[in-house]
């Protein structure tokens, strides 16, 4: 891989996961070279099987709570390494509060080293069971930080907290997105959460299972929507928290019933216990985003679920 003197350099952490693969595609097709770091912890090699032999991409096998030794000079870092589903972190729970904290603390001393700007993947999670709804990005949130989401929860604040510290302390560029629940291709079938969930259980005929009432509810962005959020929120000068989302909100119920219409099956819907400090409701107030990055998301739900229905079919 060699750099032409304009090309920006981008280091992508927990560059195997979901995201992060799509935001790698993102940044070669805007002409950075790209270097992506993950321990593949929850992520997966196939999600970057297709980055084989490009010139521009770079993969390192690191657990970035270890320190970060990069031989080149960056212009960006992308830090989304961490288990990010609900089981995924209720599996990994030391592994999660590390990455949050060791491993956001070595990539903004990475950034600070090679003058980069850095951006955090945050989460809605900051805001827990919130009381007030839609969440706007001045609400401080609700969250339980002994419950078993808090090892996610207090981690993603500590990560938000050290980086304005870098900011203040360290006039680094940086940024916070507060990602809102995001889906599409490369979402890991069994990762737990519900659009995979679902999708998987109403294609292979097996009951959809509904945690509690399915009263809760959610708003879901398309990935591509998400990864345009982030990018423009990177190149802006603005460094507070910006939600990322869409603000079409469902219950979880009437996800479960659009899956099973949008698929055609005969799948049944069961109930099964609400896990604890499950978040009654999520809206993103997108606000803020509109206004300073002109950002709003373009695909519907409709067009978005049925292309990761047909991510899913061949997987399942
Ligand atoms: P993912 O599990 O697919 O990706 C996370 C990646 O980070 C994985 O490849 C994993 O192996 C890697 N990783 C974890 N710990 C690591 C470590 N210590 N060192 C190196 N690599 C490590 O999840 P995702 O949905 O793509 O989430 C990406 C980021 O976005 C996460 O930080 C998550 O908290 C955040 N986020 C995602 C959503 C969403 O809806 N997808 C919502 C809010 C926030
Ligand atoms: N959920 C569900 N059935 C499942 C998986 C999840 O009813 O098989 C519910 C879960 O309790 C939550 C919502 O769907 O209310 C979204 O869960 P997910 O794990 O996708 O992410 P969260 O938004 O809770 O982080």
């Amino acid at each position: 891989m060699s750099t032409k003197p304009s090309q920006k350099i981008s280091l992508v952490t927990g560059g195997a996961g979901f995201l992060a693969s799509h935001l790698t595609d993102r940044l070669l097709a805007e002409g950075h070279r790209v270097i992506g770091i993950d321990n593949f912890i929850t992520g997966s090699q196939d999600n970057i099987a297709h980055l084989a032999g490009n010139e521009n991409y770079r993969f390192i096998k690191q657990d970035v709570t270890e320190y970060l030794f990069i031989d080149e000079p960056l212009d960006y870092v992308w830090h989304f390494a961490s288990p990010a589903s609900p089981i995924d972190y209720l599996e990994h729970p030391i592994p999660t509060l590390k990455v949050g904290s060791l491993g956001t603390h070595n990539a903004l001393g990475l950034a600070k080293a090679k003058k980069a700007a850095f951006i955090i993947a945050s989460t809605s999670e900051c805001y827990g069971d919130p009381l007030v709804h839609p969440q706007t990005e001045d609400y401080w949130g609700n969250v339980n930080p002994i419950g078993p989401r808090g090892v996610y929860d207090e981690a993603k604040r500590f990560a938000e907290a050290i980086t304005m510290a870098y900011h203040r302390y360290h006039h680094v560029n940086t940024h916070i997105v507060r990602i809102f629940n995001t889906y599409g291709p490369r979402m890991r079938l069994r990762d737990g959460r519900v659009v995979p969930a679902f999708i998987g259980e109403a294609l292979t005929g097996a009951p959809i299972t509904i945690f509690g009432d399915g009263s809760q509810t959610r708003s879901f962005c398309y990935v591509s929507d998400l990864i345009d959020g982030i990018y423009r929120l990177m190149l802006s000068d603005f460094h507070e928290p910006v939600n990322i989302g869409n603000p079409r909100e469902m219950t979880i119920r009437e996800f479960a019933e659009q899956i099973i219409k949008i698929t055609g099956s005969h799948s049944t819907i069961e109930t099964h216990p609400l896990p604890v400090d499950d978040p009654k409701v999520r809206k993103p107030d997108i606000t803020r985003a509109r206004k300073l990055l002109g950002w709003e998301p373009k695909v519907t739900f409709e067009e978005g679920i049925v292309k990761t229905i047909d991510y899913f079919r061949p997987r399942v």
